[in-house]
């Protein structure tokens, strides 16, 4: 097995049991191992420090498995999928994240369950190279028809990957699987979708979206929300199932809107009520702003703006830019729900931006509720990297 020896001094952060090891802090590789394979960390004293996996290929060199002088066999990579799907079992929930990565300590994997289709994303190279096994076992942990593979995303090309997509394990999955998120039916395109196809991390703010409007606001005539950066409508979805509201979803996404059109039919409600808007977000706001028209709701998700350090100078001028125009089309004592989810804008700088935007703005308003990621993403609280969510609900005067 390969040994990756630890700078003295550089021991630091492995004490602090975070989970990435980059190649400054590493002295010397003994043992020449590949890319993928397990290796054993230790300091300059021969003591032994974590166990994880090996790619020269990447800016992070080790990604630590477990701090304990242990076997990474079978049993283990089962023990460790069993330990993050128990954790869900109470949710109940029909769709839900399984395996948060490094903050499930799986570094790399990223699961996530729509029924009985699982949808599985290996970021790096040791995943990937352990694909195959990960899926049988995920298959015989679940009641799962399917694994499929969503590995289409950027981050792989750092570690030497080219983008993989297809069935790991069981059938074909069906074009759309329906999910129901707190009672409401939602059609993922697992094959085609964003992401590993839905966006699970807000379904607790979709559901208090829904709470908001049920139990806070009772209004006279139909509330208006305006859903920015919809997707397949899934906050507005929520809204419709609260009852009372006409909802416009505003995304640049043909494919997105289509199916939030679909979402409405197969929940029985009633298309009058919701306008779906291809446009893209930055132009539609700038456009409303010159309109007096006011909505009670605005929800204002968008992708993430900043994705390296570098970039969260510019990535702040836009958050800035659309919040200071979202808030514009706030009615007085409306609210808004505001997002980021670049994991490089932290929660005390997104407040600051808001800060900014309100000022600008003209406006009032009260923080309500910090929002966050769901449960089923959890954030392991020695890697902060795993905290990329976070929103404001906003009372506007
Ligand atoms: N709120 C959604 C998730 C939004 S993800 C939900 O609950 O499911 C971000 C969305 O922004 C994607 O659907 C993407 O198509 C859309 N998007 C990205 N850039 C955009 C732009 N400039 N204008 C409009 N939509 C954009």
């Amino acid at each position: 097995m390969g040994v990756i020896v630890i700078k003295a001094g550089r021991e630091k952060s492995l004490h602090r049991r975070h989970p990435w090891i980059f190649s400054g802090a590493i002295a010397r590789v003994l043992d020449k191992p590949a890319a993928g394979d397990i290796v054993t960390v230790i300091n300059e004293r021969d003591e032994f420090l974590a166990r994880g996996y090996w790619n020269v290929k990447s800016q992070i060199q080790v990604r630590v498995l477990t701090w304990h002088d242990e076997d990474i066999s079978a049993d283990w990579w089962r023990s460790r999928l069993r330990r993050a799907i128990d954790a869900r079992s109470a949710q109940n929930a029909s769709a839900s994240r399984l395996v948060n990565a490094e903050n499930d300590y799986l570094p790399g994997l990223i699961v996530d369950r729509y029924g009985d289709v699982l949808v599985l994303q290996a970021l790096t190279f040791a995943i990937d190279q352990r694909k195959a096994l990960l899926a049988e076992l995920l298959a015989e942990l679940t009641d799962a028809k399917t694994v499929y593979e969503r590995s289409d995303v950027d981050v792989r090309r750092k570690e030497g990957l080219e983008q993989a997509v297809g069935v790991l394990w069981g059938e074909e999955p069906p074009a759309q699987v329906i999910i129901d998120e707190h009672g409401v039916k939602i059609a993922v395109d697992v094959r085609q979708g964003h992401k590993t196809g839905f966006y699970l991390d807000q379904a607790e703010n979709r559901h208090l979206l829904h709470d908001l409007i049920a139990q806070e606001i009772r209004p006279h005539n139909p509330l208006s929300v305006l859903n920015l950066f919809s997707y397949t409508g899934g906050f507005a979805m929520h809204a419709l199932k609260a009852g009372g509201v006409r909802v416009v979803n505003v995304d640049s996404s043909h494919e997105a809107l289509t199916l939030a059109e679909a979402n409405v039919a197969l929940n029985g409600f009633d298309a009058g009520a919701h306008t779906a808007i291809q446009a893209d977000v930055f132009q539609y706001l700038r456009d409303m702003a010159q309109h007096d028209q006011h909505h009670d709701i605005v929800v204002l998700d968008p992708p993430k703006f900043a994705h390296t350090q570098q970039q969260i100078d510019k990535a702040a001028r836009g958050y800035k830019d659309i919040n200071l125009n979202a808030l514009k089309l706030v009615k007085s004592g409306g609210y808004l729900f505001t997002f980021s989810c670049s994991g490089a804008i932290t929660r005390d700088l997104f407040q600051k931006i808001m800060f900014g935007a309100l000022e600008d703005s003209g406006r009032e308003a009260q923080i309500v509720r910090h929002l966050s990621q769901s449960v089923d993403h959890p954030i392991a609280l020695t890697f902060p990297e795993g905290e990329y969510l976070k929103g404001l609900l906003l009372r506007v005067y």
